[in-house]
């Protein structure tokens, strides 16, 4: 029997595809892309239609060689890669770098590694797409010429080695703009007064009455505004004493939908939200899940399909599934008469699906024995959300009441659950949950006024970006695209533009001045509207609507004005301080690295006296005359001492009482 040939990308799917396909197969792992831009160079020739030179990297050199020597003895070469633009391009480059008889290659294409799935497209072979091949072109042009030709200007106004990137620059500048709103935010104080009520009950054996709060929103239908404590306090003293009357009851009932199923945008939000998974984190788990498990005799299988997409179709079989599972689960109530519909937010017509589990029969608990935590908790998350989207609405029952005193209006309502719906296994935990219950009210009934209690508030500043807040809005802005996402934020964080403290992300003094170099000079070019249109360019260029060469072209032409006026004017600011030299007395100024800022003797390169910017706090250790300095690592920020090696003090936070004595 002859042999044929399939190329994957990573040796996890290797084995899953291997095992499904079985004998007269070899699946070979190219390990991700055979060739790519150079290192050294930029590797476009701008003056020739920007044409790209792919190198073949030294280190897939023995893999592309051994793909060679297969292909040579195969009847069939599989292009096996993932089902996206990058799948095509790693696929379009191995077979350009054979060179070898057309018809030998096929391009299947595949969205699980179920045997099914597999078979199917085995059965089905096609073509390599060319336009999803050029998009993805277009979109390594791009970022090339914009990183290759920025970054130089960020070494001469900043530091050296520094870097920028087209999407990330403007991620970072949403980032810098949300710290400035923050920084300028002036906090208004403002009060709110509840009245704890009661009803009365006054027939005899009926004592028990219901206690709930109610809180002032108008006054002579009004909506109040009270702006401090002697305000609050003079309603209060005008409200003693008056008649709490049940003026208004509305009963209506609530339906919450459930949510589509997951795709790579949502899933890193929620990966977020419940279990504390940063982008990347969530997505090398979907991968593991995705590229196969094994699951004890049964070898590996695909868990979960694939986990780039932006499409919330679902395949007919997978919901036919589903449909089964939900009435033998929770019953026939919970199932729609037809299926759940849902809508992507761009029309995709490509055949991609949402991110579901493989088969819904594969319950977690049935395998978790095999998973290691996270990837159980991430299959639970996709399962469920699944399972979820297609099972009917949960309903509540709320009741507002608006109840008068006087001149002035409250409100209270409750909501009480009906049906659970989807509810029963997806969990809407981070939502807040209205706990007042209401007993039974009637239109103008009396109540008893236990308690009014004045609070004092203050209005509160745009909350810093999560990494879930920052995907969310890089997708409605239509920035990036499912496999951007995560790799925006590792580069900020990684070249210390940006932190993540307790969750948050914060610029750093660097990030703010490479984001405000790059606003200063290509506000057209580093803002979201122009990089959503660019996107939507390169989904042109995959529509056949558009040739990559002319976006490119059209880009690199305001581009390139707005780079000679950088290149012309750009200067390296000098910030002189008080400290003098401590090697020849001249002034010492503030200079950056990549590290963050020190200081330099102004004389820089006849004097190479250097020293670093510390915190001014004396370092504790004991018979240390070193000060200590921020640092950071992988892990975050710390506090050095600048006598390391010699000392070795650190810790986390600075030592603010040793501070204050020293003082
Ligand atoms: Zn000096
Ligand atoms: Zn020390």
């Amino acid at each position: 029997m002859s042999k044929s040939l399939v190329i994957v990308e990573s040796p996890a799917k290797a084995k899953t595809i291997s095992k499904i396909l079985g004998n007269g197969f070899e699946v070979i792992p190219s390990m991700g892309h055979v060739v790519d831009l150079p290192r050294t160079r930029m590797g476009v020739d701008i003056e020739h239609n920007f044409a790209p030179s792919f190198i073949v990297a030294a280190s897939k050199k023995k893999i592309l060689s051994r793909i060679k020597s297969e292909a040579r003895e195969a009847d069939k070469i599989y292009l096996a890669t993932d089902p996206d633009r990058e799948g095509e391009a790693i696929a379009w480059n191995i077979r350009e770098k054979l060179n070898r008889d057309d018809k030998k290659y096929l391009r299947v294409v595949f969205h699980e590694l179920t045997p099914q799935a597999v078979k199917d497209a085995f059965s089905h072979p096609g073509e390599l797409d060319t336009k999803k091949v050029q998009a993805q072109t277009g979109r390594r042009v791009l970022d090339r010429l914009v990183g290759y030709l920025l970054s130089p200007l960020l070494w001469r106004k900043i530091a050296g080695g520094l870097s920028a990137g087209r999407v990330q620059s403007v991620a970072l500048r949403l980032i810098v703009e949300r710290e400035r709103e923050i920084q300028k935010f002036v906090p208004q104080e403002y009060w709110e007064i509840e009245a704890e009520l009661k009803k009365v009950t006054r027939s005899p054996g009926h004592q028990v009455t219901g206690q709930f709060v109610a809180k002032l929103e108008k006054i002579d239908d009004k909506k109040i505004e009270i702006k401090n404590q002697d305000e609050a306090q003079q309603i209060v003293e005008d409200l003693k004493g008056k008649e709490f009357v049940v003026s208004d009851i509305k009963e209506t009932e609530k339906r919450r939908n459930p949510l589509p199923p997951f795709i790579t945008s949502t899933l890193q939000q929620d990966g977020f939200y419940k279990l504390r998974f940063r982008s990347a984190r969530t997505m090398l788990i979907a991968q593991q899940l995705y590229e196969g498990i094994e699951l004890g005799a049964e070898g590996a299988v695909g868990l979960i399909t694939y986990m780039r997409t932006d499409s919330v179709n679902v395949a007919q079989s997978a919901i036919a599934e589903a449909r089964r599972f939900i009435a033998d689960k929770f019953g026939k109530s919970y199932l729609p008469d037809a299926p759940n519909f849902y809508k992507s937010r761009k029309q995709a017509q490509e055949a991609h699906e949402a991110i579901r589990p493989a088969s819904v029969l594969r319950a977690p608990d049935l395998i978790k024995e095999y998973l290691t935590n996270e990837q159980l908790k991430l299959y639970i998350l996709i399962y469920q959300r699944f399972i979820a989207s297609q099972m009917r609405p949960a309903v509540y029952a709320v009741t507002s009441v608006e109840i008068k005193a006087g001149k002035y209006l409250f409100r209270a309502s409750g909501s009480k659950l009906l049906f659970k719906g989807f509810t029963a296994i997806y969990d809407l935990s981070e939502e807040k949950e209205e706990k007042n219950i209401l007993p039974p009210l009637l239109k103008d009934e009396i109540l008893e006024l236990i308690k009014l209690t004045p609070s004092q508030h203050f209005t509160k500043p745009p909350p810093r970006f999560s990494e879930a807040t920052l995907v969310k809005t890089l997708e409605e802005e239509g920035i990036g695209r499912p496999s951007t996402y995560a790799p925006i934020i590792q580069t900020l964080t990684f070249r210390d533009y940006v932190r993540r403290l307790k969750g948050q992300l914060h610029p750093t003094e660097l990030g703010f001045k490479v984001s405000d170099l790059l606003v200063e000079y290509f506000t057209e070019v580093i803002n979201v509207k122009f990089t959503a249109n660019m996107e939507e360019e390169l989904d042109e260029i995959e529509e056949g609507n558009l040739e990559w060469v002319k976006v490119v072209n059209d880009f690199y032409g305001p581009f390139k004005i707005r780079l000679d006026y950088a290149n012309e004017t750009i200067q390296k600011e000098v910030v002189t301080t008080d400290e003098i030299c401590a090697a020849c007395a001249k002034p010492m100024v503030v200079k950056w690295s990549r590290k963050g800022k020190f200081l330099s003797c102004s004389d820089f390169p006849a004097c190479r006296y250097a020293k670093s910017i510390t915190t001014g706090i004396k370092c504790p250790q004991d018979g240390c005359s070193g000060e200590l300095i921020e640092r950071h690592s992988r892990r975050g920020l710390f506090y050095g001492c600048t006598g390391y090696p010699k000392c070795t003090y650190i810790a986390k936070t600075l030592p603010e009482k040793i501070a204050d004595s020293e003082k």
